[in-house]
């Protein structure tokens, strides 16, 4: 989408969904979302995650997937744009997924403009650059040549290698500080000042937050989206201001 394109709104933000057909609660919220609230914004933005993990396009069959197709189908059909980019869960979404579920594919990072105001958007994994051995895996799984080997497999070997690496992927993160599976700092102002100074908005660290940054001397806001966790969670732009609807029971935040 070119910078200068205005974005339709109401827009509404989410990530972080993680959705799986053994987590019934969030798969409930979603399908409400989409057949809900998010009927009433004119732009939908999917900032990644939103599978736990995705094997490739030619699982787009599975009965779970073909029902969240459907259901992203039809909020397009209703009036409502679907923007999608992907996270590092579902990093092997394609084209053939995004024409399946009618969604709009969005390079990470993205720029886009919401009324008066410069946003990029951005899955937010690529920041967290205290994370090396995250980087280097990352690196790897965004190589071509390497997806290119992996979607040779067949699907039931990759859901496979899928699974063990989730398994791994979870114990190495309990060993790992909390700080350093936040986003670094400087790698935020580096993006922030090759962008030209705009708002950012991204999830992956399931950490949300309203972030006040001062680069070269300008202002810039970073919005981190929240996961879904059971509920819907989103982030809305009016035409004039951001709203934060959060879960029920959690503090209500700018
Ligand atoms: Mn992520």
């Amino acid at each position: 989408m070119p910078d200068t394109t205005a974005v339709a709104v109401p827009a509404l933000f989410i990530s972080d969904v993680h959705l799986a057909e053994d987590r019934p609660q969030t798969t409930a919220a979603f399908l409400d979302f989409l057949a809900g609230q998010a009927r009433a914004a004119r732009s939908l933005f999917i900032l990644g995650d939103l599978f736990e993990y995705w094997a490739g396009d030619d699982d787009v069959d599975a009965p779970f997937n073909q029902h969240i197709c459907a259901a992203l189908r039809a909020l397009s059909a209703s009036g409502t744009t679907v923007f999608f980019m992907t996270g590092n869960r579902d990093l092997l979404a394609g084209e053939g997924y995004a024409r399946a579920a009618g969604l709009v594919l969005l390079p990470d990072p993205a720029l886009i403009r919401l009324g008066e105001q410069r946003v990029l958007l951005s899955h937010g994994d690529a920041l967290c650059t205290d994370d090396i051995a995250y980087q280097t895996y990352r690196s790897q799984v965004r190589d071509p040549a390497w997806q290119a080997g992996f979607l040779a497999q067949p699907l039931e070997a990759r859901k496979a290698f899928i699974e063990r690496l989730r398994t791994q992927s979870e114990a190495a993160k309990r060993e790992k500080a909390m700080t350093i599976m936040d986003v670094n700092h400087a790698a935020v102002e580096t993006l922030l000042r090759t962008r030209g100074y705009p708002t950012l908005i991204h999830g992956h660290t399931h950490r949300p937050a309203t972030h006040q940054h001062r680069v070269d001397g300008h202002p810039c806001e970073r919005r981190v989206l929240a996961d879904w966790h059971d509920h819907a969670t989103w982030l809305a732009f009016d035409g004039e201001k951001f709203t934060v609807h959060e879960p029920p029971g959690t503090a209500t935040r700018a």
